[in-house]
């Protein structure tokens, strides 16, 4: 099997899914993977184009009847197999996870693969237990709603949280009877690729997933332009997700947008202030702060202001860069050098609009083989005139602002100026503050005293330009059926 021995092999050939077999683009192209840690190529990838997503269109339609025929019960054996699969390879796939996209091993054997395989196991049990409405007009009338599959549907992803946001939508769209042309980051391919060479083996019949691999603006767009895919379901930047409304709206796709964040993270003066420090620091710097989910602007109550910021600081000072595989470090290497040069760009920018920066801002050049990975020192800026790009913009990095705010109507003001509303955390230990704050901030997602807890049955996206739809639970099993009312006359 490709990538058994990765650590050692430096170079593999990745290859596509397509009606069950493993094959190259049909234009024989390729594309290089790059490892983040040495800044070295890691593997190809296939060039793919809109023929290869043809084929798999062509291979998802023929599959739907028999995958719908399986039933709820056939189609959740098959993805619980999945699940255990991916779980009997926890440590392939982590290691995999960690050289392609330069997170901590340690994240993606905690975090990352798990939550893949969680993912499958939620939603293989959630449609054993999902149920259509009905709706009795007392004696005149029974409605039933009918949800039944869309039929081929199109899941793109991004490079961040590879495998994780790849099950988060291959497997409610599959669990429904849905067939699937999927695409996982040009970036980030290795783990998709690692699970296309377990679907025959986990008795998924051929056709049903498809995973086609290559560069968003010609995949990605065929997919979504695709006339028999139904619905796009897509997690990625929000400059994307408008490109991809602009061409499937006309075309009357169902669609669900997760996109960008802008985060704000309100530190109340009456929270626990150590544990709002400890969570802080991981909201911030988790996955050298490329998730959606980090908090990016930190909003400090002014008679606490001082003490958090010197002690958060500090903090942030102590966090070790380092090999990602290094089971001391802190955060690793950022995805790509393109990533590196944007994120560092806009640390250029808060100086130039009036920012200090308090730690970090610069390159990290670490030794030997890693002399010319991507790394970034974990980076706080202070001082921002409000409105400014650096606190308007996503920045996707390990850099986050910090300011302060006076009251409660002052802090809502700040924390919901921006065009995103993905999430917010809140730090009081006023209960009834933290109600009516959470009403009031412009989010889809608030936590309170904590961060990045997730139940999988909750609504997940964001409002504003965080994106359209939500994901999760029953959101995702409805968002994948179309609904249809049969009204019987009693
Ligand atoms: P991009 O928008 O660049 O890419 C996301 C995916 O879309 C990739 O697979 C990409 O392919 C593909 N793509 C690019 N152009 C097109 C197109 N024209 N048509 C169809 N598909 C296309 O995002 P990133 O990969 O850079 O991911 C980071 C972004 O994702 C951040 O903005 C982050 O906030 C957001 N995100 C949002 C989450 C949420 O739940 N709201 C969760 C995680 C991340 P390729 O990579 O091959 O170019």
């Amino acid at each position: 099997m490709p990538f058994e021995n990765a650590r050692a092999r430096t170079m593999e050939d990745l290859l596509n899914l397509i009606n069950g077999e493993l094959r190259p683009a049909v234009k024989g192209h390729w594309m290089d993977v790059h490892r983040p840690a040495t800044g070295e190529v890691l593997a190809r990838l296939p060039k793919s184009t809109a023929d290869d997503v043809e084929l798999a269109c062509v291979a998802a339609e023929a599959a739907l009847p028999a995958w719908k025929a399986m039933g709820r019960e056939g189609r959740s054996q098959v993805l619980l197999e999945l699940a255990r699969l991916i779980e009997a390879d926890l440590e392939g796939f982590a290691q995999l996870e960690s050289m392609d996209n330069g997170k901590p091993l340690s994240l993606a054997r905690k975090v990352d693969i798990p939550r893949a395989v969680a993912n499958f196991r939620f939603f293989a049990t959630a449609i054993i237990h999902f149920s259509s409405e009905a709706h009795l007009m007392d004696d005149v009338a029974v409605n039933w709603t009918d949800r039944q599959p869309i039929g081929v549907v199109g899941c793109i992803s991004p490079w961040n949280l590879p495998l994780y946001l790849f099950t988060w939508k291959i497997a409610p769209a599959l669990a429904v009877g849905n067939c699937v042309v999927a695409k996982p980051s040009e970036i980030t391919p290795c783990t998709a690729f690692r699970l296309s060479q377990l679907c025959a083996q986990a008795g998924m019949p051929p056709g049903v997933l498809n995973i086609v691999h290559g560069s968003g603006a010609e995949v990605g767009a065929a997919i979504v332009a695709h006339p028999r895919i139904s619905a796009i379901s897509f997690t990625g930047g929000t400059r994307t997700g408008a490109e991809i409304a602009r061409v499937a709206a006309p075309m009357f796709k169902k669609l669900s947008l997760e996109l960008g964040g802008k985060n704000p993270v309100l530190v109340f003066a009456d929270c626990d202030l150590d544990e709002a420090l400890d969570t802080t620091l991981r909201s911030s710097f988790t996955n050298q702060g490329q998730i959606c989910l980090c908090g990016s602007r930190v909003l400090v109550q002014r008679a606490i202001y001082d003490q958090f910021r010197d002690r958060l600081v500090e903090r942030v000072k102590r966090l070790r860069v380092g090999d990602p595989s290094d089971p001391s470090s802190d955060l690793g290497a950022v995805v790509s050098h393109d990533h590196m040069e944007k994120v560092l760009s806009y640390v250029k920018l808060a100086q130039e609009e009036g920012g200090r920066v308090l730690c970090g801002g610069e390159r990290v050049r670490l030794d030997g083989a890693l002399s010319k990975g991507w790394y970034i020192a974990p980076t706080v800026i202070e001082g921002l005139p409000e409105q400014c790009r650096t606190d308007q913009e996503e920045i996707f990095g390990p850099v986050i602002s910090i300011a302060p705010f006076d009251e409660e109507a002052d802090a809502l003001t700040k924390a919901n100026n921006t065009p995103y509303g993905l999430a917010a955390v809140i730090w009081t230990r006023d209960v009834q503050r933290a109600h009516r704050v959470a009403r009031s901030l412009q989010a889809g997602i608030v936590w309170v005293n904590c961060w990045m807890v997730r139940d999988l049955r909750t609504p997940f996206g964001g409002v504003k330009q965080s994106g359209v739809g939500r994901e999760g639970g029953v959101e995702a099993l409805r968002f994948f059926t179309e609904a249809k009312n049969v009204c019987i006359k009693l």
